[in-house]
Order: structure tokens, then sequence, then C-alpha cells
């Protein structure tokens, strides 16, 4: 209760908007600038007209008050004149008549001619005028204070033959006139302001109020584009103010529904984006999680729903992509998405959750159906047969994880990452399977994340070591070269203080995180250097060290061994290079051309383990390699299976046929060592002559080896 009655007050006290400060109140017209000048304009109008119009009339007023002046004079000095005309020369004034009119009139003094302008007599104040020929009878006089006025009576004016100059008091003139004036000016004023306030009461009306509305419509608009709050026009809708506001109100809705138009278009362009996936049009994998999650919320709490969640990851999916083209990989990715959508359920979802991965979700009803027949049914669908793109038939796989909620997890992010675990072991065991989560399979992967992380400390606190094998020319028993292998000791509180992590368990989980790249730049440097030391010794021996694809990939290997040579000093061709099979399998053309800048440097390349990968033998002639490393697998097996004998021996064949050197690994025996010098094997390495020893080990064995092959000491 309270909080609202501050809210109210705080909505009291808030300013107003400039539009709520315009709105057209009509004693706001007052404060509009607009009147205010029109006003003015008016008013100065009236009062220059009136002011010429006074110039005018106040000229006629005072000649009127003179007019007046002189008559009266003339008629009081005309019954004033003595009886008949005898003399002619004699004044037709007494003194004592002159004195009357004099102290009793307005005139001050007279001066009395004869017709032929002699001066017969004068009174009072003497005259300005004087008549001294005929031109000077039609002047008038008056003085420069304005006091005296004179003027000539003609004998007609008379009615007796004289000539009178009267001089008469004309001091109340002037006043007259300035009364005059300032009454006239008050009326002016009076009236100025009459007309200016009917005008702009009239204006205000008519003009001023009906646009402060359309500004205050405007300015709201403004405002609020979207949703302005703009009132009817009360104001006469035919004049042209009328118009304009009935055409503005008309823009503004217009405005205001084009944005909601483009607002609600680009909002469901923005959701469509964020929640599809644009290629197959399918939701993409936030949507799915969304609606997982919803779904999961909205059940009740007696009957749970089961669901099956299922990832699918369409195997070498890359291959096409990379081989046909993207345009063939997109058209597939629609066709699948298209196929597994018609073949389910309305109540499945079926998302793309990633490049080539989509996600399905379905509740499990009845007790007979689980999420692995919902699987089945998908693999089913996309085996089924091949899809049909651009007149192209392509037979594609599918690599499936199963989750089951809530049996995997109570929380649908759980769930899904289940799936994708699950779908990776399916992708780890082969491809082309369906495989469900277990637990075990989640302690796996917790392995490797704590394997990782144990990782990067070792390498951080320096616990990886290097040891080195020797490799043997078959046909001289001289060590040729050693190959560099890791080592990690990894220190714990067990009575040897710690236990060696082999390298087949850390490197995978080193290549999959990207760690082997700074891992393997150590080992080069680290073997180079060691190599160098026993080049100075006077060993010739090269230095093998092993390479994997994500340091193909992933960094400048080509000048990053270019800088280690430089660096340790180590002659180029000391250092051997070897990549298993499966890293020419990435980009074929990109392999040739690091490979090509490799051999230009003057490193050795191996490639290692041959005989397992894909082979990819047509192109083993345009590789720039020196040499075939038998995979250890054939050796073994060599003299119990006539199938791996015959790899072996095909092995050392081909390599022939290309000029390049065999090294065979893994021997372990003297029956080994016979088998391959009886193949015509180059070089070998193996248990036999040494198994990997730390450096100073290394140096011991090659010290107190004597050359031949048969007197080796295999304990070492
Ligand atoms: P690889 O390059 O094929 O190395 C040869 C493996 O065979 C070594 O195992 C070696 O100890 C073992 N070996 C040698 N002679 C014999 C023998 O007569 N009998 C048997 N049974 N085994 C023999 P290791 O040291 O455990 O290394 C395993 C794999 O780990 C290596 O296979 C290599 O792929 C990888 N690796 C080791 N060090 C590095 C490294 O510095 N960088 C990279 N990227 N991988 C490495
Ligand atoms: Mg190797
Ligand atoms: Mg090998």
């Amino acid at each position: 209760m309270k909080s609202e009655a501050i809210k109210k007050k705080k909505a009291a006290a808030k300013p107003q908007t400039l539009s709520q400060r315009l709105m057209g109140s009509p004693t706001q017209i007052w404060r509009s600038k607009l009147s205010w000048r029109i006003t003015l304009v008016v008013f100065l109008t009236i009062m220059t007209v009136q002011a010429s119009i006074m110039s005018v009339t106040l000229r006629d007023y005072e000649a009127a008050r003179i007019a007046e002046l002189v008559e009266s004079a003339r008629s009081a000095i005309v019954p004033s004149l003595e009886g008949s005309v005898t003399d002619l020369y004699a004044s037709p004034v007494s003194d004592a008549t002159a004195n009357r009119l004099i102290t009793t009139t307005k005139l001050n003094g007279l001066a009395v001619y004869s017709t032929d302008l002699n001066l017969l007599r004068t009174f009072g104040e003497p005259t300005a005028l004087t008549l001294r020929d005929q031109s000077s009878i039609g002047k008038t006089f008056r003085s420069a204070d304005g006091k005296s006025y004179e003027t000539v009576f003609r004998p007609s004016a008379l009615g007796r033959p004289y000539l009178i100059v009267a001089r008469m008091d004309s001091s109340t003139i002037q006043p007259q006139v300035f009364a005059y004036v300032k009454q006239t000016i008050t009326i002016m004023l009076l009236m100025s302001a009459f007309v200016t306030t009917v005008l702009m009461l009239a204006l205000g009306r008519w003009l001023l109020e009906p646009i402060l509305f359309l500004r205050g419509n405007l300015l709201r608009a403004s405002e609020n584009p979207e949703n302005p709050r703009i009132e009817a026009s009360p104001f006469d809708k035919t004049d042209e103010i009328g118009v304009a506001i009935e055409i503005s109100t008309k823009l503004i809705k217009q405005n205001a529904d084009n944005i909601k138009r483009i607002k609600s278009a680009a909002e469901d362009q923005i959701h469509k984006l964020a929640y599809y996936d644009t290629l197959t049009s399918l939701p993409n994998r936030t949507l799915f999680l969304l609606s997982l999650n919803e779904k999961t919320r909205s059940r009740d709490n007696e009957n749970v729903t089961r669901f099956a969640v299922i990832t699918m990851d369409l195997d070498h999916f890359k291959d096409i992509n990379d081989t046909m083209g993207h345009n063939i990989g997109d058209a597939i990715l629609r066709a699948v998405g298209k196929r597994l959508r018609a073949s389910l359920p309305e109540s499945a979802i079926v998302a793309r959750s990633g490049e080539d991965e989509f996600a399905i979700t379905m509740p499990l009803s009845g007790d007979t159906t689980t999420a692995r027949d919902i699987a089945e049914r998908v693999i089913g669908v996309i085996r089924a047969e091949p899809f049909k793109v651009f007149n192209e038939m392509f037979q594609i796989r599918a690599s499936i994880g199963v989750a089951t909620y809530p049996d995997d997890g109570i929380d649908p992010d759980q769930v899904l990452k289940n799936a994708d675990i699950a779908l990776n072991r399916a992708k780890e065991e082969g491809r082309d399977l369906i495989k469900e989560y277990s637990e075990d399979f989640d302690r796996a992967v917790q392995q490797r994340f704590q394997m990782l992380r144990d990782l990067r400390e070792a390498m951080e606190k320096r616990q990886l070591a290097l040891y080195y094998q020797p490799q043997l020319d078959l046909n001289t028993g001289t060590v040729i070269g050693a190959e560099a292998l890791l080592r990690w000791f990894k220190p714990d509180n067990s009575k040897q203080g710690g236990t060696f992590i082999s390298p087949a368990d850390f490197v995978p989980i080193a290549e999959q995180s990207g760690l082997i790249v700074p891992i393997g730049e150590w080992v080069m440097r680290t073997a180079c250097e060691t190599a160098v030391e026993w080049h100075k010794q006077g060993r010739e021996i090269r230095i093998a060290v092993n390479v994997s694809g994500a340091q193909f990939y992933q960094s400048d290997i080509v000048s990053y061994t270019s800088k280690v040579l430089a660096e340790t000093g180590l002659p180029p061709h000391l250092l051997e290079l070897e990549v298993t099979e499966s890293v020419f399998m990435e980009d074929i053309q990109h392999t040739i051309s690091i490979l090509q800048n490799l051999h230009g440097l003057g490193v050795e390349l191996a490639i290692d383990d041959f005989g397992t990968g894909y082979s990819s033998l047509s192109y083993l002639r345009q590789f720039p390699i020196d040499r075939l490393k038998i995979d250890q697998s054939f050796i073994r097996n060599a003299l119990n299976n006539s199938d791996d004998a015959a790899i072996a021996r095909t092995i050392v064949a081909l390599g022939h046929s290309l000029n390049l050197k065999v090294i065979a690994e893994g021997v372990e025996t003297l029956e080994h060592e016979k088998f391959l010098r009886e193949q015509g094997c180059d070089e070998v390495q193996g248990f036999r002559y040494s198994r990997p020893v730390p450096k100073d080990k290394f140096n011991e064995f090659v010290g107190g080896y004597a050359g031949s092959l048969e007197v080796f000491d295999k304990s070492a």
C-alpha cells in the first residue's frame, strides 16, 4: 500500500514531458512566439497607419484653431470700427476702442493702414508685419515661440476701406494641439490593443491552437513512434490546418503500423536465425535444448514421461564435403534432415545440432518402445537407400549415440551431453554404429579430462622426458639413427615414487586437445639438442622425431623446424620427421605442400606405422619422403602369419621400387632380424637391440656397441 502511494506521488511529481507542456491550452497561446510576432507586426502596422493619418489631421487641426482665432479677432474688430468714413486717412479705431479690444480679446496689437498702405495708427504691441507693397498684404506671421500670430484684414473682411494688421495671442493653440495629439495617441493605442487582442484570439482559436495541437501529436509520436498517444482533433476538419492535422494523424498511424510490422518481421527473422538452422530449416541445438527443457518441465510429477535423446553424426561427411564440394554436402544434409523429419512422428523433435550432426528427441510411450528402438529406426532410415543428390547416389552411414531421459540424467542438458558421449564412443569404435550411453563412458571421459589436466601440469613441471631408441643399418650393423620417444613419469605416493604413463595413452589426448603442439615443439627442440651433442662427439646419428597430425595442421611446422635447426645448429639431414599415414588423409594437397617445404629444409621424412593406415598408394609417389617404416605388427607376426610376412615383403619391395629406404620397427628377435635381412630391409629398430632409453644409457649403448648385430646386449 505504502509503496503504491509513493509511486503515485512520484508520478505526480514527475516533470511534464515537452509535449504535455506544449499542449494547446489557451493560456499557452500567449506564450507562443509566433503569436507574439504576429501581434507585434499587427500592432506596429496599426500604429504606423494611425500615425500617418494623425500627421495629416494634426495640421488641419492647428489650421482650424488659427482660423478660429483670426475669425474671433475679426468679429471683435469689425463692430468696433467708427461710424461713417469721411477721412480715409483717419484711424477708424479710437484709442479707447483699441484699449478695450486689447484688454478684453485675444488681440495684443493693431496697425491700421489706409488702402494705399499708409500707416495711420498703431495700438498695443508693435506688429512684426509691415505693409509696404501689395505682396506683403497676403502674409501672415507667427512668432518663434508660437505665442503671437499676425494676419492682415483686408477691406473686404472689414467692410471698410482700411487694412488692419492684427497681432493676436496664439499661446493657447500649442497646448490645444498637444492635448489633441495626446488624445489621439491614447485612442490609437487603445484601438491597436483592442484590434490586436481580437486578432490574437481569432488567430489563437483558428491557427495557433490547432498548430499547438498538431505539434503535441507530432511530439508524442516522435517520443514513442511505435505507440503514439495521439488525440482526436477537436478542430474544424475542413480548413487548411484541420486537413493538415488529419493528414499528419494518418501518417503517424501509418508510421506506427510500419514500425510494428518491421519490428515483428525482424523479431521473426531473429527468432529464426537464433533457433533454426538455415540450411535444413530444422531447429538448431539451442531450440532443441529449450524444447527438451520445456517438455521435461511440463511433466506432471506422478507420470514422468520418458524421452529418447539421440544424437547422430554422418560418417566421413568431411570427405564428401572435401571431395565433392560444399554444394553436394549441403544438399545431402538437407536430404538427411528431410528424411529424418518425414520418418518420425510429430511428437519427435528433429534438430540439426552441428555441422553434420542431428539431434532427435521423442517421448517414449508404452513399455515396449526404448530409446534404442528409435535409434534403430533412425539408422534404418539413413541406411535404407542411398541419397540421390544432383543425379549422383551417395550411400550415407551414420554413428548414433543414445541416451534416455530421465534414466541417464534428470537435467536435459546432461542427457544430451550423455548422448554425445555415446556418439563419440560409436565413432571411436568404428562408426556406422549405435551406442547407448553407459556411466562407464562418463567415467572414461572424466579420466581423460583428468589426464589432460595432469598432462598440462606435467608440461609445466617438466615431468616429460625423452628416451631414445637406436636404429641400425641392417647391412653394416652401425647405429645410424635414434627415435626420440616421449616418456611421462608421473610422481605418486607409490614405492617407485611414480608411474610411467604410456605415450599410447596420453598422446591421443594431447592430440585431441591441441596440447600436442607445444609438447611436440619441446620434443623437437630437445631431440635436436641431443643430436647436436652426438654430432659434436663425432657421431653421425640421425634423430627421428614423431610428428602428429595436429602439429601439421595447427602450427606452422615448417617455420618451427627451420627455427629449431638454425638455433641448435643441427645439420638438417640429421633430423627425420616421422608422420603416420592418417595425417595424409586430412587434405592430401595441403599435406604434400607441407612435406615439400619440410623436405626443402633438408630434413628427412619417414612414414611411420606403414601398412596400417589407409595407404593412399596412388599418392605415395607424390610424397617427397625418404623412408617407409614397416609397422611393428607385421614384424611381430611375420614368422607365424604368412599374410603379415607377405605385407612386410611387399612394403620392402614397394619402398625400393620408389627409391625409398625401408626400416622395420618392433624387431625383437634374431628370427625377426633374419627374416628382414632376407627381404632386403635396410634398417631396423627394436627391443632386440635396445629399448628406448634415457640419453646417458643411449650414449653408453653406442659407446659399448661393437658394430655387429649379433654381439648386441639385449638387456640394455
Ligand atoms: P611409434 O612412433 O610407432 O613408436 C614406436 C613404438 O614402438 C614405441 O612405443 C616403442 O617403445 C615401441 N617399440 C620399439 N621397439 C619395440 C619392440 O621391439 N617391441 C615392441 N613391442 N615395441 C617396440 P612408445 O614409446 O610407447 O610410443 C608409442 C607411440 O606414441 C609411438 O609409436 C608414437 O606414435 C607415439 N609417440 C611417442 N613419442 C611421441 C612424440 O614425441 N610425439 C608424438 N606425436 N608421438 C609420440
Ligand atoms: Mg615413430
Ligand atoms: Mg611406429
